[in-house]
């Protein structure tokens, strides 16, 4: 774990401008134009990046294809991929620190939370992906003795990767390492609020030896990189996580350019149900007090819906007021706070909209609601619950992607059931039961990619994270996420 005294001796390091990380080096945007990062810890200007342009995600897609044309990374023997990959997972850990630090001080997530989010599960996803390669078979097809059949599989080519600002390493590894290992090449369109974690992984890839051109990364806004990279022609596929609006223009660029590949991530409004014979209710309240407010929210599989079985209604919010009250928010880069900053102003005045709105739809504030710490100059929220709050209120059907807990009450397993399902998302769930019976039957009835039993997130490289309905399609992590980066291809050879 990180030490106060490392975080403080990193928190003020010098950034000065960043540039455009294209074939292997760091240069400026074509135009020369630069935009401010600012520290939602403080409010204040600590960096600036380059504003890139549609031609300079043309100049980094030119240098992904000519890399890829080239062969050295993606005809290379899958051993040297792994061994490159492997390099670079140690460097991501030899520099968690200055990662961790350099990353909460874009987006304000606490600094225990994002070292292990951030760096280290980078670094485990890059060695994951890395020992997987030299493991991937082709297949030979059951036919019949005259012919030959060899399914064959191959990169595809060069890969667009978007991703958002709450843990932009982490979600950007779980995208760019089973790409690269793939043996793609990758341009990377960083979230404009968080770009200098994954420009630094940038260096670090050349530091361990990946080729120039195999990974670029383009900073600038989304409604011009991204928009470029969307509808460039030469991009084989985008990988994106991020909001269900910018997902459907993804599709959209699809269509109108070269019907690329798209794979979404998006949003969720996930449902935690707590069952009246919870294992144990007090733990249940504080995991999932945690399992909405840490990051403030900013987690996409946040537990922001909260179905009480009405028996047990009462107590089990005395606990979680409880829990959710003594969680300390304050300066992300102080290792005693549970909670840090909202990632910007914005996202704040955002938060705050939903929480005036909740109370002009009837719904009941039970703790939080408001801006505090604003004496610092930064972006900070109370944990905020609301009850009684009903299927037609904004805040029962839409994400909010902030500190913001809408309770509901239950009697039955069907209600439970029905007003789990009851949104047009499917990303996480939980259910909080001791009978293995009810925990199986949920699994099967919650429409969601994952159903947590008696926990609340947490899940491991090992499995596939992923939405149902408009929470996307396509599944990070685990080795179903190296099939979306692997075309097929058959030989059929008379014999
Ligand atoms: P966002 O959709 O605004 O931005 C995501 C990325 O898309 C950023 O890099 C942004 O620059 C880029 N972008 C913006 N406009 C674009 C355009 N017109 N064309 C192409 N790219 C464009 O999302 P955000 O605010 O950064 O992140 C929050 C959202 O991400 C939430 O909805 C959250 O649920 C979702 N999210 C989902 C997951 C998941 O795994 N399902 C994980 C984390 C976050």
């Amino acid at each position: 774990m990180i030490s106060q005294n490392a975080i403080d001796t990193l928190r003020h390091t010098e950034i000065g401008t960043r540039g455009l990380f294209i074939d292997g080096a760091q240069s400026q945007g074509i135009a020369g134009a630069t935009l401010p990062v600012i520290s939602p810890i403080d409010g204040r200007v600590f960096a600036s990046i380059a504003d890139g342009n549609t031609a300079d995600v043309d100049r980094a897609v030119k240098s992904a294809r000519m890399a890829f044309e080239k062969g050295s990374w993606s005809r290379a023997a899958p051993a040297f991929r792994k061994k490159v990959l492997s390099r670079l997972a140690e460097l991501v850990e030899k520099h968690a620190d200055e990662l961790a630090v350099l990353g909460v001080r874009e987006n304000g997530t606490e600094i225990g939370m994002a070292y292990k989010a951030e760096p280290l599960s980078a670094a485990g996803t890059i060695r994951y992906y890395a020992e997987a390669i030299d493991k991937v078979y082709g297949e030979i097809a059951p036919t019949a003795e005259n012919v030959l059949g060899l399914i064959h599989k191959e990169p595809l080519g060069v890969v667009g990767v978007i991703v958002p600002w709450n843990f932009p390493l982490m979600i950007g590894a779980w995208k760019v390492a089973p790409a690269l290992a793939a043996g793609n090449c990758v341009v990377v369109k960083p979230p404009e609020i968080a770009s200098l974690t994954l420009l630094r992984l940038a260096e670090l890839a050349a530091e361990a030896g990946l080729p120039a051109g195999v990974l670029n990364v383009v900073t600038g806004r989304g409604a011009v990189t991204g928009e470029a990279l969307g509808l460039h022609m030469d991009v084989d596929a985008i990988a994106f996580t991020g909001s269900g609006p910018v997902g459907r223009r993804l599709l959209d660029y699809s269509a109108r350019s070269n019907v690329k590949r798209v794979f979404l991530e998006l949003g969720g409004k996930s449902p935690n149900i707590v069952f009246a014979d919870a294992p144990d209710l007090k733990q249940a309240a504080v995991v999932s007090a945690n399992g909405i407010f840490r990051n403030s929210g900013q987690v996409c599989v946040a537990g922001s819906r909260l179905l009480v079985q009405a028996s047990v209604y009462d107590r089990f919010m005395d606990e979680l007021v409880s829990a959710t009250t003594r969680l300390k928010v304050g300066d992300p880069l102080d290792l005693t706070s549970d909670i840090g900053a909202v990632s910007s102003a914005e996202q704040l005045d955002k938060n705050l909209g939903f929480v005036a709105r909740a109370q002009i739809e009837g719904a009941r504030l039970v703790t939080g609601g408001e801006r505090i710490l604003a004496e610092t100059g930064g972006s900070y929220m109370a944990p905020t619950i609301f009850e009684n709050v009903t299927q037609n209120m904004q805040l029962a059907r839409e994400e909010v992607f902030g500190p913001v807990l809408g309770v509901m009450r239950f009697d039955t397993e069907e209600e439970a059931v029905r007003l789990a399902n009851s949104t047009v998302y499917g990303l996480a769930s939980a259910v909080w039961t001791a009978n293995l019976s009810t925990a199986h039957r949920m699994v099967r009835a919650i429409n969601a990619g994952v159903v947590h039993v008696n926990t609340y997130g947490g899940a491991d490289i090992t499995v596939p994270l992923g939405g149902v309905k408009q929470s996307g399609f396509g599944r990070d992590k685990s080795l179903h996420a190296l099939e979306k980066y692997l075309e097929l291809k058959t030989a059929w050879i008379a014999l």
